[in-house]
């Protein structure tokens, strides 16, 4: 079952506009009530959203991923914030200084800590 509930978050992650749980069990090619278990396993587990949804005059839900907090330590690198959070400049990932800079400091960090 983890299998098929990984696959099911996979699904549902994969669709920012949601998954219909009347369409869900068709997509993973189990039964419903297999797929209520699944849900309610992601439900429980906070990893989805389940929203209440009229198909066609049919009740079903619309199931949407919860996005989870980004760390904000992953945003540092030597004590600076990446440069893109704010960023207003044309952006050219590949020749921008600042964020070559800014990997930099985080390779620096990184070779620092594990001296
Ligand atoms: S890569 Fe450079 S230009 Fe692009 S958003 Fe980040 S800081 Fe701005």
């Amino acid at each position: 079952m983890i299998d098929t509930e990984e696959e099911a978050l996979k699904l549902i992650q994969s669709k920012p506009e949601g998954v219909l749980q009347s369409e869900l069990w068709k997509l993973l090619d189990i039964d419903s009530r297999k797929c209520s278990r699944i849900v309610k396993k992601l439900v429980d587990s906070e990893r989805i959203d389940r929203i209440e949804f009229k198909s066609n005059g049919v009740k079903t839900y619309l199931l949407k991923a919860k996005r989870s907090a980004v760390n904000p330590s992953l945003l540092l690198a030597g004590g600076e914030l990446i440069p893109c959070i704010g960023c207003e400049e044309e952006c050219t990932v590949q020749d921008c200084n600042s964020l070559m800079d800014w990997i930099y400091q985080l390779a620096i960090e990184e070779f620092t800590e594990k001296e």
